[in-house]
């Protein structure tokens, strides 16, 4: 495998069920707008030039862009970073749905799925195929040792599930990491109302940067406050502030917040 496909991220599928079940998940139609992130080769932009209304496809290789848009004239094959495309320019169609899918490139899969959360207000639902620890992390309930901050702010927009399990062997050449499909249903509102998001994303951020850490603790090293006011916010919040942050809920961390603001 060459350098320039290493840093790329290029492991083609070379398993039309998987691509098939992957596109399955959000089912585009007629009525569909899809972008697609990284086609490749275009494992899953055969399945959804044939299903969906409209495909945008952002590959960042000008050698494959090429090729693609000779594949299929339909699509609308763009030479872009998909870290830094302008997803909130997407409008959906009339009656219809904006929908991503891909399956990324894991050196920058959260990098990637960090922009698309950014961008939530035109997406409805999303399909990526991610490293699969990476897609865990993503959809960890509380209280394990995968439960942080990535599950949390994404948690926060999305309804995420992990829909399936890929073995090395579906790609060519296969990764040296096990994947995994990552299902987000972005939701209608913040799944709790947050009077500053980005104070609640620096406190989830600070609650996990040393984990074993009480949560008074980590809140007071991570945002420079006295543990004394730490441990008075997660009173005043019904929480135990001895317990550790990969305990807390969404709603708890929104409670928290709403007496650290
Ligand atoms: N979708 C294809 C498939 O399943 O066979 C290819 C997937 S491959 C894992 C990732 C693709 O993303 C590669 O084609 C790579 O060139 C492209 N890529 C890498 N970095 C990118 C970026 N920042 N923006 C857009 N595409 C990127």
């Amino acid at each position: 495998m060459s350098g320039k496909r290493r840093a790329l991220g290029q492991h083609f599928l070379r398993d039309t069920g998987v691509a098939r079940a992957i596109v399955d998940l959000v089912a585009p139609t007629t009525s569909d707008l899809v972008v697609e992130i990284g086609p490749g080769e275009g494992a899953l932009t055969a399945e959804l030039a044939r299903r969906a209304g409209r495909v945008i496809a952002l590959e960042v290789d000008r050698a494959l862009v090429a090729g693609l848009a000779l594949r299929f004239p339909g699509v609308e094959v763009l030479e872009a970073d998909a870290r830094a495309w302008d997803y909130r320019a997407l409008a959906a169609p009339a009656g219809g749905r904006v929908l991503v899918v891909g399956n990324l490139p894991y050196s920058v899969g959260k990098p990637i799925l960090a922009a698309l959360i950014r961008a939530r207000t035109a997406i409805h639902e999303m399909a990526l195929m991610l490293q699969r620890e990476v897609a865990e992390r993503v959809a960890a309930p509380p209280g394990g040792k995968t439960y942080g901050s990535l599950s949390i702010l994404t948690q926060l927009y999305c309804d995420a599930r992990v829909a399936s399990r890929v073995p090395p062997g579906a790609f060519r050449p296969p990764p040296q990491v096990e994947s995994a499909v990552l299902h987000l249903r972005v939701l209608a509102a913040p799944r709790v109302p947050l009077v500053d998001e980005r104070r609640f994303h620096s406190i989830v951020r600070a609650a996990f940067g040393q984990r074993r850490k009480t949560l008074a603790n980590a809140l007071a090293a991570g945002l420079g406050i006295p543990p004394r006011s730490a441990r008075e916010a997660a009173d005043a919040a019904g929480i135990d502030a001895g317990r550790r942050a990969e305990t807390l809920t969404i709603p708890e961390f929104a409670a928290l917040a709403a007496r650290l603001s």
